[in-house]
């Protein structure tokens, strides 16, 4: 093209192109001033972005000749690579993202009466081996970059049809897929700060939740940087078996996260915290847990989201029966603790909760075998 014409190759390997999808608006409000650009240029850039899908400079019809040439030589919008999307029976769709050396990342759609729920993923893997969650038995790989976070929902953005009110597909992202947000604090907030922004896709905090299984001292940081909804992985009412079921409670107690949480809420009024309590049968949903939870959450801002548990190869937990969460959430009900249970979504197609390491670990499982097996007859 024209405008790469006067590129030359030292100039392309001596500075690796800037991804400004994962710019926030202060990040490129420097980047243009370093350019001697007029810092409203960051926000013509984001919307060319992330609201007009624009796919190269050249679209970018409102700046400059010479600026677009620049940001060819220096810049880069590049969106994560797709490996696979599947739709289910029930509308739902997920999306599998190359994340390098044979892994991947899954984003997933929920559309729902009235909204469309984008869950998406914030490292490869993750390291706090909670013991139900095939994500956690994958192992951590690598926090993912601000771009591939946010690339999951431009990317979803661009190939949802609208609703049928002309608006955008998404109205709700949660960070309930792949990885530990909190441990990815930087990335995730900067992420945040996109997903919020008026020149990208302007969601309220409201609808952006931020889902973590406990780490206190980031839970506090995100209260004070970024107040977006927050659903806290409670899964047990006792630390004897919080400590067994997600062990990064040996380090941060139930105490200690209910005081981080209250202090969340209470940075704004009428916030509720969202309690995620996975139902594991014969192990956390008896009519005592139930109890115990509702002594821990009853007369806080507390709602209780709870979810049946998914099964996934290795994993010996089963679901709850449904009359034992019926029994569950009445018990909780009569205590005056509102809750609902959340419902099995997409998983003819493995993307509900907790199961949407499946196919990667398989992914990787083949590789290795195939190598194995090179190996092997060489
Ligand atoms: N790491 C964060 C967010 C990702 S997990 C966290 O733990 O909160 C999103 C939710 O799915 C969490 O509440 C998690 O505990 C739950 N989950 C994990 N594995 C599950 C499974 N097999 N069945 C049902 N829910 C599961
Ligand atoms: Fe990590 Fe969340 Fe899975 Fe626990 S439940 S292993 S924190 S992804």
């Amino acid at each position: 093209m024209s405008d790469q014409a006067g590129k030359t190759i030292s100039e392309n390997s001596a500075e690796p192109l800037i991804n400004l999808l994962g710019q926030t608006e202060e990040d490129l409000q420097n980047f243009f001033s370093g350019l001697g650009e007029k810092p409203f240029r960051a926000r013509q850039v984001m919307q060319w972005i992330h609201q007009r899908n624009a796919r190269q400079f050249d679209e970018m019809t409102d700046l400059s000749k010479s600026l677009r040439t620049e940001l060819h030589r220096l810049a880069t919008v590049e969106l994560p690579e797709v490996i696979s999307e599947q739709r289910s029976a029930d509308g739902t769709v997920k999306w599998l993202f190359e994340s390098g050396g044979g892994q991947a990342v899954e984003t997933v759609f929920i559309p729902e009466p009235g909204r469309g729920t984008l869950c998406i993923s914030s490292q490869v893997g993750c390291a706090l081996d909670c013991a139900f969650c095939a994500t956690g038995a994958q192992g951590f790989n690598r926090n993912l970059k601000v771009a591939e976070i946010v690339g999951q929902v431009t990317h979803a953005n661009r190939h949802l049809p609208l609703r049928p009110n002309g608006e955008p597909a998404i109205t709700n992202v949660v960070f309930m897929g792949m990885g530990e947000p909190l441990a990815n604090f930087r990335n995730v907030l900067s992420a945040l700060n996109i997903l919020l922004s008026d020149y990208a896709y302007g969601l309220s905090r409201r609808r952006v939740t931020v889902s973590t299984s406990g780490i206190v001292p980031q839970i506090e940081k995100l209260g004070d940087a970024c107040n977006v909804s927050l659903a806290v992985s409670l899964h047990a009412p006792n630390d004897e078996l919080r400590d067994r079921l997600v062990p990064i409670n040996r380090l941060h107690p139930i105490a200690d996260l209910l005081d981080a949480s209250w202090r969340y809420a209470a940075k704004r009024a009428n916030r509720f915290i969202t309690f995620e309590y996975v139902m594991l049968r014969d192990v956390n949903d008896t009519i005592e847990h139930a109890d115990q939870l509702a002594g821990l959450l009853r007369n806080r801002p507390a709602k209780v989201n709870l979810i049946p548990f998914n099964p996934f190869a290795g994993n010996d937990y089963e679901r709850s029966r449904s009359e034992t969460i019926e029994r569950f959430q009445n018990r909780l009900r009569h205590h005056g603790v509102v809750s609902t249970t959340r419902r099995t979504r997409g998983d003819d197609i493995d993307a509900a909760c907790g199961q949407l390491a499946g196919k990667v670990r398989d992914r990787v499982r083949v590789r290795l075998g195939d190598k194995r097996q090179r190996i092997a007859t060489a």
